[in-house]
């Protein structure tokens, strides 16, 4: 995915460190360069010049440029200011409060990836010991319930589904069959439309503010690039989720969405979806992320 940020920004450490010495001439080329290969990876605008300050201050440092091998250390100042851009630590789902079942809620966009996810989340949940129920809350598309149920038998974990048009009444019901049924975990599948869409939003508040969630994931396609920081901005201001699930980081998205979403909404991205199989889904890492950009 990163491919080309990756070699741009190679290219610019390579140049550098072919300098005699370092100065503020040549570092000032080497941020320009890496401004526009950020830029051109569709990365935030506002993100990419805050990043390029921070980096430009930390390399024109007393103890870089009269260091033995001062590209180096610039290497390292934006691998960490990378690391720090997507979350400085990775931030785990947190099921650990008092009540059984928890609940997770999954809410994003249509065709975002949100269903798959939430098939995948039951699964590793699964794997971890726990016991999940997946509850089919996107009651106006049969498609979605039918595809629930099918990604809940690959993943070999139960689905509540009922025939009814009330989301709410479905995942509150889903939430007793949980109780019912001995399951800690319930995995809410929410309805989502092509675009954002006020009954949209004002259902999944009604959800939140009924369910308590423990968690509520927002769902995003890495492909759209900025469309994805600005749905997340959005759904964000209505829901304060607590973290982001990004989809499809193993299609050519230029990385845009996965570099500016957290400075954008202070959200952590929780977990990268990398594939349609049940399996394709890993931990959000931003030090395993920075050192795959910078190879
Ligand atoms: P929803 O409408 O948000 O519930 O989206 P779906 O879960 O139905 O996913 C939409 C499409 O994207 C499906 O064809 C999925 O198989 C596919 N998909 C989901 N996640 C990924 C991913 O990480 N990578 C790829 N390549 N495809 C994905």
């Amino acid at each position: 995915m990163f491919d080309n940020l990756s070699d741009r920004l190679e290219a610019t450490f390579t140049k550098l460190s072919g300098q005699a010495t370092i100065n503020e001439v040549n570092i000032g080329i080497a941020m320009r360069d890496i401004k526009r290969a950020l830029i051109s990876a569709d990365v935030n605008y506002k993100v990419v010049k805050k990043f390029v300050e921070e980096v430009r201050a930390k390399s024109l440092g007393e103890g870089v440029v009269k260091s033995v091998s001062p590209a180096q250390m610039i290497v390292k100042i934006v691998n960490d200011e990378l690391v720090e851009l997507m979350g400085g630590e990775h931030k785990p789902l947190d099921l650990n409060g008092s009540r059984i079942p928890a609940v997770v809620m999954v809410a994003g966009l249509q065709g975002s990836g949100k269903t798959t996810f939430c098939a995948k989340l039951a699964r590793r949940l699964k794997k971890n010991g726990r016991h999940p129920l997946l509850v089919a809350a996107d009651v106006y598309r049969p498609a979605a319930v039918e595809q629930l149920k099918t990604l809940g038998g690959q993943v070999d974990v139960p689905v509540y589904a009922i025939d009814e048009q009330d989301a709410l009444k479905v995942a509150l019901e889903g939430v007793e069959e949980a109780r019912k049924t001995a399951r800690d975990v319930v995995i809410v599948d929410t309805a989502g439309r092509l675009q954002v869409d006020e009954a949209m939003m004002v259902e999944a508040e009604t959800l939140k503010e009924k369910l308590g969630p423990d968690e509520i994931l927002f769902v995003v396609d890495a492909m759209i690039g900025q469309e994805a920081v600005n749905t997340a901005k959005i759904f964000n201001e209505r829901l304060d989720f607590d973290g982001v699930v990004l989809t499809k980081l193993d299609g050519d998205a230029r990385g845009g969405a996965a570099l500016s979403i957290k400075q954008v909404v202070d959200k952590p991205i929780k977990f990268m979806s990398v594939g349609e199989k049940p399996d394709d889904l890993d931990l959000f890492y931003p030090d395993r992320m920075a050192q795959r950009i910078l190879g």
